[in-house]
């Protein structure tokens, strides 16, 4: 018996050969990788702009400067995320706030969301931006969100880490419904640049503003000037940006991975309907699926369901661990994390985030994946729960 990583990356010779060009070509970095892999994205997402990023949590934050969050702004997420999808907020000395989940979705709640907004606009303080996730590649309800946000007034960053390659009415996540949908490219993602990002927009201004804070908030365009040039070799900085570029060895890894990507959603998916299949009879509650949109199966999360079990989720964690089954567990809620209960966050603030999180368990799930090593999961899982 063998270990099972929780996830993998899935790197092939063409992989390789690809960076391996690129370092011995003429730009390592600010090259023509950049803005191939961009199109690339972008085209297979079905959207207008995409722009490459150091990595997802830079995204998030320059795609809130690029709707002008700020002090005195205040931006609301998922308590059921990593911690960068709040961290993003605070960068900009926004007042960070979440709304529960759905113990369904595990996603932002909409109801949750309506009624929070309802009660905020009462007071006079409503969100500038809402950030949901889509939490384990499932897409968020887009579609209901955008309705709050024409009714309430605020944009939407979709912190889509989870879910390259996923679909929701009908078309990729990243193209519709939010101003703007934020990829990560980890290693233990759905397509790897080993650190990096992508932002994704159909809104042209959007889109250049985050060009802009990406590089220091420099242009060299003659037509964005706004001094006449001294000559050909002028750059103005026209806004605090930062160095969030992605390098050109990163954008080839990513360009050769994408091409990749049907066939590695397709094994994810294959994977997960099998999970879904032969963990059907076991005390848990397994991810769910819904008729309008397809997950990217980032990850495969249980929950423990305790009325069907006396074991613990600590207990089974420990069990599958000791059994070489790298299981993990995602997410601890982002208000209990010590720098958010300083915030003035406490635990019962966010309650189905928080029952969700005392139960749940990511199970391995990666492409290259065997059936005889989700077989091995499947058992130890059954062994775990049984005694
Ligand atoms: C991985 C992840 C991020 C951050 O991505 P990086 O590319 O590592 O910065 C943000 N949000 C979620 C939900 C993630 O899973």
């Amino acid at each position: 018996m063998s270990n099972i990583p929780y996830s993998c990356q899935n790197i092939t010779d063409d992989d390789i050969e690809s960076v391996v060009a690129t370092l011995r070509s003429e730009y390592l970095t600010q090259g023509p990788s950049i803005a191939a892999f961009e199109s690339a994205f972008a085209d297979r997402h079905q959207v207008k702009f995409a722009v490459a990023v150091s990595n997802a949590t830079a995204g998030l934050h320059i795609a809130c400067l690029a709707l002008g969050v700020g002090k005195g702004s205040r931006v609301w997420t998922s308590p059921n995320s990593f911690l960068a999808s709040a961290n993003c907020a605070l960068y900009c000395g926004a007042t960070v706030d979440f709304v529960d989940i759905d113990p369904t979705t595990r996603n932002m709640s909409v109801q949750a969301l309506a009624r929070k907004l309802e009660e905020a606009k009462r007071q006079g303080c409503l969100p500038q931006v809402v950030i949901p996730v889509d939490f384990s590649g499932l897409p968020c309800d887009l579609r209901e969100i955008r309705m709050l946000a024409d009714r309430y007034g605020f944009r939407i960053i979709e912190d889509a880490s989870h879910a390259t390659g996923a679909s929701y009415l009908d078309k990729p996540v990243g193209s519709d419904w939010a101003d703007m949908s934020v990829f990560s490219f980890h290693a233990v993602k759905i397509v790897t640049t080993a650190e990096g990002g992508i932002v994704t927009t159909q809104d042209a201004k959007l889109a250049r503003q985050l060009q802009l804070l990406r590089s220091h908030g420099m242009t060299r365009d003659p037509g964005e000037l706004t001094v006449a040039p001294e000559g050909p070799w002028v750059y103005e900085q026209q806004l605090l940006g930062f160095n969030y570029r992605m390098t050109d060895l990163q954008a080839a890894l990513g360009q050769s991975q994408l091409k990749r990507l049907p066939e590695m959603h397709r094994s994810r998916l294959a994977w997960a309907r099998r999970y879904d299949d032969k963990l059907a009879q076991l005390p848990l509650v397994l991810p769910m699926s819904l008729p309008d949109r397809v997950s990217a199966h980032h990850l495969y999360a249980v929950e423990i369901d305790g009325e069907r079990t006396d074991r613990s989720r600590a207990d089974v964690f420990a069990a599958l661990r000791g059994m070489g089954i790298g299981v993990n567990v995602h997410y601890i809620p982002i208000h209990i994390q010590p720098y958010y209960t300083a915030l003035g966050f406490r635990r019962g603030d966010f309650p189905a985030a928080e029952r969700y999180y005392g139960r749940a368990i990511s199970l391995p799930l990666f492409p290259a994946m065997t059936e005889a090593q989700q077989d091995q999961v499947i058992t130890a899982l059954g062994q775990a729960l049984s005694h």
